[in-house]
């Protein structure tokens, strides 16, 4: 299937690309990776009369540690992180989150910040991305701003960019050595979007007990979400069997769960109970 007729252009610089941005906004998509862009414009869900492919922009092509920061470049791609790019746990968590990305030929192409652009509600680096509460660096020709994960998702497929603007860098927070984290994803088959997925990430004392924690449940909602009443309940506590099952009570219960032809709400609540406390059993394997 071929996708409707549209203008191609392949600027090689940033200011080229908000140029084009600024002149043809309403009618023109960013080509990442385009494994999103691609089957949306060949199935005519998506008809941009302008396609402005990033991938000759060298400037966007970068992955590096700054400030205690990881920057990912819009055009690292989900293949990276298959093997720990940084010694900190935050490369083995984005190793481990990486193997339940689509299928291999999709994670050589696909870009980190064109999921995040994209905005599936079962997209596993947007879950991260909140998890993380990642600063996600936006570029127009009025300038450049910071834009927290937990303000960046609007809705299903809906974000804080508009149509002027280009993800440019994203800044994911390094974890540090006490950092301990679980990360479970339901899905039909291997490869598939998660029916539902939890993220857990907790910080232990030198009495391991809970510094403070981050539960994140994605593909529940229409957006990826982190249960603060959750994270209050694990502040301050030893980890255990019996908060770990307290915890996952509250985030099925502070959840609203979609429905789909995947699955009722009360199944998805059932996963986020289910997920949550094998995330958070997970957290003690390390
Ligand atoms: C069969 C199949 C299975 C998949 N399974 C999964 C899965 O399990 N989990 C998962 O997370 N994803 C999955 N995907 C989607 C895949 O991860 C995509 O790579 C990703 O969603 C989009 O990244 P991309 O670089 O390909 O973006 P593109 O397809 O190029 O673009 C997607 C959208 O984002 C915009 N965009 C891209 N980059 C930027 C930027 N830097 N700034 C602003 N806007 C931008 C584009 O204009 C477009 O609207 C699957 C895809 C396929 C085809």
């Amino acid at each position: 299937m071929k996708p409707p007729p549209f203008e191609y252009h392949k600027p090689t610089t940033i200011s080229k690309l908000l140029e084009l941005l600024e002149a043809h906004s309403h009618d023109a998509r960013i080509l990442a990776g385009g494994q999103s862009l691609m089957p949306s414009m060949n199935f005519r869900l998506s008809r941009p009369e302008h396609v402005i492919d990033i991938n000759l922009i060298e400037e966007l092509n970068q992955l590096n540690v700054r400030n205690n920061k990881l920057v990912v470049g819009a055009l690292t791609r989900h293949a990276t992180f298959e093997s720990p790019v940084i010694d900190d746990p935050l490369g083995s968590l984005l190793a481990t989150v990486c193997q339940h990305l689509a299928h291999w030929p999709i994670r050589v192409r696909g870009t980190f910040a064109g999921s995040l652009a994209h905005a599936d509600p079962a997209a596993e680096w947007c879950l991260l991305a909140v998890a993380l509460d990642a600063d996600i660096i936006i570029r127009s020709s009025q300038g450049e701003r910071a834009v927290k994960a937990s303000e960046f998702f609007k809705g299903g497929f809906q974000t804080a960019l508009t149509p002027n603007e280009v993800i440019v860098e994203v800044h994911l927070p390094l974890l540090g050595e006490n950092a301990r984290y679980g990360f479970m994803e339901i899905s039909r088959r291997t490869g598939d979007f998660a029916l539902a997925m939890v993220l857990s990430i907790m910080w232990l004392d030198s009495q391991h007990q809970i510094e403070r924690a981050s539960v994140a449940v994605g593909g529940v909602q229409s957006y990826p979400i982190r249960v603060f009443a959750a994270e209050e309940n694990l502040a301050n506590a030893a980890p255990s069997k019996d908060l770990f099952e307290v915890t996952s009570e509250i985030v099925a219960q502070s959840v609203n769960p979609m429905e789909d032809i995947h699955g009722d709400s009360e199944f998805r609540r059932d996963l986020a109970r289910t997920l949550t406390f094998r995330s958070l059993e997970r957290t003690l394997d390390q």
